[in-house]
């Protein structure tokens, strides 16, 4: 604790000076027991937690981003937002810090749809499909536990077509035609299989690995062959063209899955600016007129909840995002009031732009 207080005391100093000027800054933070009550106040005072069933008051420390759900997207923000140290990053995700160790091996991803690390998530009964499931529900397979889905993912390291960053570029998303994503591509990739960085596409040395699986079947290479001979290409898919057939490689090191959390949080887990909450269910975020200010949350059966003093990020995944964001009062206002939910902020869906 008394790190935590003396990187809260920095971060307050690092506030003022300039590089620090983006605010981007301030969360709350919580430790995974609780011993808040010896935080000296006046090293941080910035946010107050309080554990609502038995009004219990705690001082707590300050975080620059307090972060919901440690998933694909949320790993790398709370890796990359502590790494400047007057930042301070609560990160709460509802699943296990660690699933089980036959996670890692990549051909098991499917046999963890629908244990603890899924949310086991079911279609509304379906028209056209699901003919041989119970109530023609079709599972939705969504990973809970630091790493998110690519804790049961495919691994398929695929980067998505140049076309459609440069029309969500065109549309209005300024920032991601694949011109400016593309040196991100690099930065996250430590790509293992040799062939691969002479074309000008990939990198080495970063956080994500992709390598080809070890397992070679003897019908690969006669498959690629009869394609070329039919007149199609071999292509890197990543590469300059993605039509064709390809000798896929996977978000694996050393043969394992790796994931997310694997990737960004295991290397920094021991920041004192980083704090990471496994088995925190958020229910709510907090506003305070139109400002998210903080959100609630289910610890152990308890309720908590933790201010923000900056930001609140939501990466919960796309089916809880949205979730989430309805159960805190945004969202449609019928679907709303339908379950009683006091709307905070009404959305047109017409107009809302998605950044
Ligand atoms: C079956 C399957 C196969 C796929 N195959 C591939 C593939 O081969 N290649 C590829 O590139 N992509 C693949 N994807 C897609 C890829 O895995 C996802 O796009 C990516 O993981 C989504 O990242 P995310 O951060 O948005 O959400 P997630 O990774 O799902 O993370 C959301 C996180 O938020 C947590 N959370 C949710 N609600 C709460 C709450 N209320 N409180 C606290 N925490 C919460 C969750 O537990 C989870 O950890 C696949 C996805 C699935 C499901």
């Amino acid at each position: 604790m008394r790190d935590r207080a003396v990187a809260g005391g920095r971060c307050k100093e690092a506030a003022i000076t300039k590089r620090c000027s983006g605010f981007y800054k301030i969360f709350c933070f919580i430790d995974i027991d609780w011993q808040f009550k010896t935080m000296p106040q006046n090293h941080t005072g910035f946010a107050l937690v309080n554990k609502l069933n038995d009004e219990l008051e705690i001082n707590a420390f300050l975080y620059l981003p307090d972060k919901v759900g440690g998933g694909s997207a949320g790993s790398v923000v709370a890796s990359r937002l502590s790494e400047e140290p007057c930042v301070t990053v609560l990160l709460l995700e509802a699943g296990a810090k660690k699933p089980p160790l036959l996670n890692d091996v990549p051909g098991l991803g499917r046999f963890f749809w629908g244990t603890d690390i899924d949310w086991q998530f079911k279609t509304v009964p379906q028209k056209n499909t699901g003919f041989a499931l119970v109530n023609k529900q079709v599972p939705w397979p969504s990973g809970k536990g630091l790493g998110g889905s690519s804790l049961l993912n495919a691994m398929l390291y695929v980067r998505g077509n140049r076309k459609d960053y440069d029309n969500w570029a065109a549309l209005g998303a300024k920032g991601w035609s694949y011109k400016d994503v593309f040196p991100y591509f690099l930065k996250l990739e430590d790509n293992r299989d040799f062939g691969y960085s002479l074309n000008g596409y990939h990198a080495s040395g970063g956080p994500i690995t992709a390598e080809k699986p070890g397992y070679h079947p003897e019908i690969k290479n006669r498959i690629l062959e009869a394609a070329e001979q039919l007149g199609y290409r071999v292509v890197d898919s990543n590469a300059a063209r993605q039509t064709g057939f390809h000798d896929l490689q996977g978000n694996l090191r050393n043969g394992q899955r790796c994931n997310t959390a694997k990737a960004y949080l295991v290397p920094v887990e021991n920041r004192t600016n980083l704090d990471i909450i496994g088995g925190a269910h958020v229910k709510k975020v907090v506003f305070e007129g139109s400002r998210a200010v903080g959100v609630q949350f289910d610890y152990k059966n308890s309720e908590y909840l933790v201010k923000a003093r900056r930001e609140v990020i939501m990466s919960a995944g796309t089916t809880n995002t949205a979730q989430l964001l309805m159960l805190s009062g945004i969202g449609p206002k019928k679907h709303l009031q339908k379950f009683n939910v006091k709307c905070q902020y009404i959305f047109n869906l017409s107009a809302l732009k998605v950044k």
